[in-house]
């Protein structure tokens, strides 16, 4: 699909993509301006990817902003790095709070693998979809993806995934520090309760230079 979504009627937003039930995005942001990931109808999570437009061989990384940060999940103020440890966004508001950045996204693995669904769509197919007709090559794997709402907790060492409890227009913030090629994938998980069992749609949202 293009990367550039139409223009929406508000004054508020300079771009709006959405992003349909179980299927990704592209969507171009600039340094100064802020990008909003929407869940449009609630407990729905979203797999992030982002590259720098400057050198797509510089891309979010999960890792190393878990590595940096000490901590598994970022919380406003904080921010969310490169594989070169660049930071390209800080988190200006979160509504949600739950996020995974130490699981990959799902991929077709997962499901033929782990759930004997070998026809099911995933994260990964889908922003392999997405990406596939950006003017610059984009390296992508699943472990590069910030599953952003997911509710996964550690709990005595296990990883415990609950279906988010988040109500529809839950949204974070994110400044964007870095030019950049975002991807979002609206995850198709219905076998477990990542997406309380109802994928659902999400949107990306540009705003201005804040002030
Ligand atoms: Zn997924």
């Amino acid at each position: 699909m293009k990367s550039m979504g139409k223009q929406t009627e508000s004054d508020e937003f300079l771009n709006e993509v959405i992003v349909p039930a179980s299927e990704a995005r592209t969507i171009e942001v600039l340094k100064g301006q802020v990008l909003q990931i929407v869940d449009l109808e609630g407990q729905q999570v979203g797999d992030l990817a982002a590259w720098r437009l400057e050198d797509p061989d510089e891309y979010l990384s999960p890792s190393h902003t878990v590595s940096s940060l000490a901590k598994l999940v970022p919380v406003p103020g904080d921010p969310i790095l490169s594989n070169h440890r660049t930071p390209l966004f800080r988190v200006l508001r979160d509504d949600v709070g739950r996020h995974d950045l130490v699981v990959p996204c799902c991929d077709p693995e997962r499901y033929s693998i782990d759930y004997g669904e070998p026809e099911h769509g995933s994260c990964l197919a889908s922003l392999e979809a997405a990406i596939a007709d950006q003017p610059r090559e984009l390296p992508l794997r699943g472990e590069m993806c910030w599953n952003v709402f997911m509710n996964n907790t550690v709990v005595d060492g296990k990883i415990v995934t609950a279906a988010p409890p988040h109500p529809a227009g839950s949204l974070i913030e994110l400044e964007v520090l870095e030019d950049l090629v975002v991807a979002l994938s609206a995850c198709p998980q219905d076998i477990s309760a990542v997406n309380a069992f109802n994928p659902t749609p999400m949107a990306l949202r540009v705003k201005g230079a804040r002030d």
